[in-house]
């Protein structure tokens, strides 16, 4: 099963490249509600549930949307997020994949492993391999970015644009970290694609022309494609991260218990 996480507003109909609505579904898990998530059946390959997502202050914590997915038997997760362009050589309406982020966030408690610290988990790939080559091969024109995991609920600033970049940050966006790393957690597959749709607050504004658009049509054409590809079983060894003997049964105790 698969997951689109819809952190990027498009009308639902023009998912409907994604195949037939099937049903919705709102999940109860430890950490509060999660949904409605919406079902489609595409035309070839798995089911994909999507997910509208956004970023805000009273959002649901993003444990709850791992676990939800975990609950669903979701093992594919892809996230699209709508992501500010730090870096001078990015425009409104380009589109990118992070292949790495950088940790910006003070939600407290950020992980499944709060009571028994068996957490600590390699974060080399940051994103899911398997998904990554889907997206390279079906956006050839999506540039590989370092994201940098912010909270809202405001824009940051100038000086602190200035300073996201000269860490090395592309994009800033709200709705892929934590959701990174807990998926990890939850031995799931990651990736995200993004779009730019407002340039950092130290670099000049430009009008927008429909770049947005333009790009949201792109990436509404891909998804199918990237979706009905990815190998099965995974190759990516995302589903199997805590195997070794060291992490072994390190998956959150109650997790059994709960399903
Ligand atoms: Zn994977």
């Amino acid at each position: 099963m698969r997951l689109l996480i819809l952190a990027q507003p498009v009308p639902p109909r023009a998912l409907e490249g994604l195949g037939k609505f099937i049903e919705s579904r709102c999940i109860d898990t430890p950490y509060g509600e999660v949904g409605p998530f919406a079902l489609r059946h595409p035309p070839r390959g798995r089911n994909v549930w999507i997910l509208p997502y956004f970023g805000a202050p009273g959002r649901t914590d993003p444990r709850a949307t791992l676990w939800a997915a975990k609950s669903l038997g979701v093992q594919r997760i892809l996230a699209w997020d709508s992501v500010t362009g730090l870096d001078p050589d990015l425009q409104r309406g380009d589109i990118v994949f992070p292949v790495d982020y950088i940790d910006w966030t003070k939600h407290q408690p950020s992980t499944f492993f709060t009571h028994h610290g068996a957490g600590y988990i390699a974060q080399t790939p940051p994103f899911c391999p398997d998904i990554s080559a889907a997206i390279r091969r079906h956006l050839p024109e999506a540039r590989p970015v370092i994201y940098l995991g912010d909270e809202g609920p405001r824009h940051e600033t100038a000086a602190e644009a200035t300073m996201f970049r000269q860490w090395g940050a592309q994009v800033r966006g709200l709705n892929l970290v934590p959701e990174t790393y807990l998926a990890k957690e939850l031995e799931l597959c990651f990736a995200a694609v993004g779009v730019v749709t407002r340039l950092g607050a130290d670099r000049q504004r430009s009008q927008p022309e429909g770049q947005v658009r333009t790009a949201d049509q792109i990436i509404l054409e891909a998804l199918p494609s990237i979706f009905a590809e990815l190998p099965q079983p995974p190759t990516c060894g995302c589903d199997h991260l805590q195997a070794g003997p060291r992490q072994r049964g390190a998956l959150p105790p109650n997790w059994q218990d709960w399903t």
